[in-house]
């Protein structure tokens, strides 16, 4: 006889559950995240409907909470009205942080003045509005953190981190929250379970960004938030720990990121 072990509760810190590539499924998706003991997720906007989009989702299933913010690709649409708009948005029910913002000079889709000033003004809503701010950096290290240190941003998640480890030491110095994400599983990633042990359990979160992303065994596909256990499992391993101690943990550091208390 088999034991039945506890379901793991994770926590998805940050996928687009408002993409075009869950239309067909979107609820069903929900549902087989849930009953693959993935209880919370946190659907993050990338420009203004996007983040209309996410705030509805949130109002509509008790298990999604919400981020209202500009991706940096789309960063000259930040401009100081529809910022104030994402203000009004954020008072909604269910909106829990600020973001998608950063800078992202892998693609370069937007000037890097207007990513900067994007960022900025991110920076200071979720000050004002006093709710963590989901950063989205690739290959902006350096600029990233030294904005987030000019601006004083104080709540702050690293999503899909991708620097070395000695950078996210110096995150959790400052007290940031790290997001490791899919690529953790990927056959190259020594760099990133070097991470994944640098960062002290109660600073270390797990995401998706589904439908991006995908881990091992899943590349190539479309990315949902059950897959979110894959990478739990690769970070359990290499921390040494069981998934459910693991899940405890990284749901735990979700939830005091995100302000919601105790489950
Ligand atoms: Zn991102
Ligand atoms: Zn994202």
């Amino acid at each position: 006889m088999n034991a039945v072990s506890p379901r793991p509760w994770l926590f998805d810190t940050h996928l687009h559950l408002d993409d075009e590539a869950f239309d067909l499924d979107r609820d069903d998706v929900v549902a087989r995240a849930l009953a693959a003991g993935v209880g919370g997720l946190l659907t993050v906007g990338t420009g203004l409907e996007s983040s209309r989009a996410a705030v509805m989702l949130a109002g509509r299933l008790p298990q999604v909470w919400a981020a209202v913010g500009i991706h940096p690709h789309a960063a000259p649409e930040a401009i100081a009205e529809t910022m104030a708009t994402l203000g009004d948005l954020a008072a909604s029910p269910g909106v829990v942080a600020i973001g998608e913002s950063g800078l992202d000079y892998a693609r370069d889709y937007a000037p890097r003045e207007a990513q900067h000033d994007a960022f900025r003004r991110h920076i200071r809503l979720s000050l004002d509005l006093d709710l963590p701010l989901v950063v989205h950096n690739r290959e902006a290290h350096g600029d990233v953190l030294e904005i987030l240190a000019r601006e004083g941003a104080r709540r702050v998640i690293m999503h899909c981190f991708s620097g070395s480890p000695d950078m996210a030491r110096l995150c959790v110095a400052r007290g940031y929250y790290v997001s490791l994400a899919g690529p953790v599983t990927y056959r190259n990633a020594r760099r990133l379970l070097e991470v994944a042990t640098a960062v002290s359990l109660d600073r270390l979160l797990l995401e998706t960004d589904a439908p991006y992303l995908p881990p091992e065994p899943f590349r190539g596909r479309r990315n949902e938030p059950a897959h979110l256990v894959h990478t739990a499992r690769r970070v359990a391993d290499v921390r040494g720990i069981t998934l459910e101690e693991l899940a405890a943990a990284t749901t735990a550091s979700a939830r005091a990121a995100l302000g919601l208390g105790r489950p």
